[in-house]
C-alpha cells in the first residue's frame, strides 16, 4: 500500500506528523527507534503547547482508516507525551509525570460533595510518600477529589495540567489547573474520584517506590496504600464504600479505574437491591446480553426477582477500545467474568442470552433497555418500595 505520498486533502502539519510517524515504523534498530521517538515527541509537544489537538486528532483518524494498530500506537505516543515532561530546576534537568490516584466510590445514599481541607490533602500526600512514591520526589496535587467529567477532555489540556502542577511541585510559580464545572448528579450512587498530581524528580531518578526498590512488588505497595489511605477516605466520604486503586500515570490510571467501575457497578447494584427490597439470598437473579451494532459495544445486565420477567434494575458493562478491535477475549469469556462477579454478589442464577442484540433504548426517556430472562430488551421497572427507601445519608 503506498503510504509515502502525502495526502493533499490533509493540512500540512498533519501530513508532517504522519510522515515522521511512518518513518518511525520503518526503523531497523533501537538506535533509530530512539531517534524517531525524540522527533515525534518534539513535534507532538509543539502541537500540544499550541493547543493544536486538531492536527493530532486528524493524524490519528487518518491512521485509523488504514491500520488501527498504527493509530493505537501513535495514540499511546501522544498519551505518553502529554503525561510527562522535562523541566529545568536550578539548571539541573528534572522530569515530572502526571499521576492520578483513583478511588471507586459507591453508596446507598447520595454521593457527597467533598471538600478537601489542607489538612486532609497533607494526609493524602503523606500516605502517598510513605507507600507509593520514591522517597525524594516533589509533588503538587489539585486540592480536591475530581470526577472524570471535571478532568481534561483533550491532549493539550492534559499537558497543560501537568505543566502547571509540575511547576508548582518544584517550587515555581504557576496557576492551579482549572477543573471543568459540572452540575452535580443527585442520583449518582457509583463513581470514581481522582486525586490528580504532578510528581517530579531529577531526570533519571525513580518516581515510584517500586522503581526505587526493584525487590518491592507493586502489589505490596497497593495493599499498604489501600490500608493506610482508608481512614483518611472514611473521614472524607461519610456513608460511602470505596476502593483505593494503586496510583499510576494519568492515562493508565483512568483506564484502570474505568475497568474497575464495571465491577463496582455490579457490586453496588446488587448490594443496593438486596437491602432496599429486602431480598432473600438467591432471590435476585440476572440476565446478561451482549449488545452492539456491528460488534459488541457493551454487555447489559438485567436484574429480576426470582422467576419474574420484570427487569427491576440494569447495569452496563462497557467494552473499551480506541481504534482497533475491542479488548481481547471472546463474548463467552466476558460473560463468564460478569457471571463470576454476580455470583460473588450472591446472584447465583444468571441467564446468558446468545448472540448480539441491537442497542435499544426507550423512545420516551432514552434510558437503555435491559434483557429479561426471555432475552428481550425491556424497560427497567423499579419496584415502588425502592423509592420509599431513604435516598440520602444524614
Ligand atoms: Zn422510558
Amino acid at each position: 500500500m503506498p503510504k509515502k505520498n502525502p495526502d493533499t486533502a490533509l493540512p500540512r502539519a498533519t501530513n508532517q506528523l504522519l510522515e515522521i510517524y511512518h518513518a518511525s515504523t520503518l526503523s531497523t534498530s533501537r538506535f533509530e527507534d530512539r531517534y524517531w521517538e525524540t522527533q515525534l515527541d518534539r513535534l507532538i509537544r509543539k502541537h500540544l503547547a499550541a493547543g493544536q489537538d486538531d492536527v493530532i486528532e486528524a493524524a490519528l483518524d487518518e491512521l485509523a482508516k488504514k491500520d488501527t494498530d498504527e493509530a493505537d500506537d501513535l495514540f499511546e505516543q501522544v498519551q505518553a507525551t502529554c503525561q510527562s515532561l522535562e523541566l529545568d530546576v536550578n539548571r539541573q534537568p528534572w522530569q515530572a509525570v502526571l499521576i492520578t490516584s483513583a478511588f471507586a466510590v459507591w453508596t446507598r445514599y447520595q454521593l457527597p460533595q467533598v471538600k478537601m481541607t489542607e489538612e486532609i490533602l497533607a494526609q493524602f500526600i503523606d500516605v502517598l510518600k510513605r507507600t507509593v512514591l520514591a522517597p525524594d520526589v516533589k509533588l503538587a496535587a489539585l486540592p480536591k477529589l475530581v470526577g472524570i467529567d471535571e478532568m481534561p477532555r483533550s491532549f493539550s489540556q492534559t499537558s497543560e495540567w501537568l505543566n502547571k502542577l509540575a511547576n508548582r511541585a518544584v517550587g515555581k510559580r504557576a496557576a492551579m489547573p482549572t477543573t471543568i464545572t459540572v452540575e452535580p448528579n443527585p442520583a449518582l450512587l457509583v463513581d470514581t474520584r481522582h486525586l490528580v498530581m504532578a510528581v517530579a524528580a531529577p531526570k533519571g531518578q525513580p518516581i515510584f517506590r517500586w522503581q526505587a526498590d526493584p525487590s518491592m512488588a507493586q502489589e505490596t505497595c497497593q495493599s499498604t496504600w489501600g490500608a493506610a489511605i482508608e481512614p483518611v477516605l472514611a473521614q472524607l466520604l461519610p456513608g460511602c464504600q470505596f476502593h483505593a486503586l494503586v496510583p499510576q500515570l494519568y492515562h493508565s490510571s483512568i483506564e484502570l479505574s474505568e475497568q474497575h467501575m464495571r465491577l463496582i457497578a455490579i457490586i453496588s447494584a446488587s448490594e443496593w437491591l438486596h437491602s432496599t427490597l429486602n431480598l432473600k439470598p438467591g432471590e435476585l437473579r440476572a440476565t446478561i446480553a451482549a449488545v452492539g451494532e456491528q460488534s459488541v459495544q457493551e454487555y447489559r445486565i438485567g436484574y429480576h426477582r426470582g422467576r419474574q420477567q420484570d427487569v427491576i434494575y440494569g447495569t452496563i458493562w462497557p467494552v473499551f477500545n480506541n481504534f482497533g478491535a475491542a479488548e481481547n477475549g471472546s463474548i463467552v469469556d466476558t460473560v463468564d467474568e460478569i457471571a463470576a462477579i454476580l455470583k460473588d454478589c450472591d446472584v447465583e442464577h444468571v441467564k446468558r442470552i446468545p448472540g448480539v442484540l441491537l442497542p435499544e433504548s426507550c423512545d420516551d426517556c432514552g434510558a437503555p433497555l435491559f434483557p429479561n430472562p426471555s432475552g428481550e430488551l425491556v424497560h427497567v421497572d423499579l419496584p415502588e418500595e425502592a423509592f420509599e427507601a431513604p435516598q440520602h445519608f444524614h
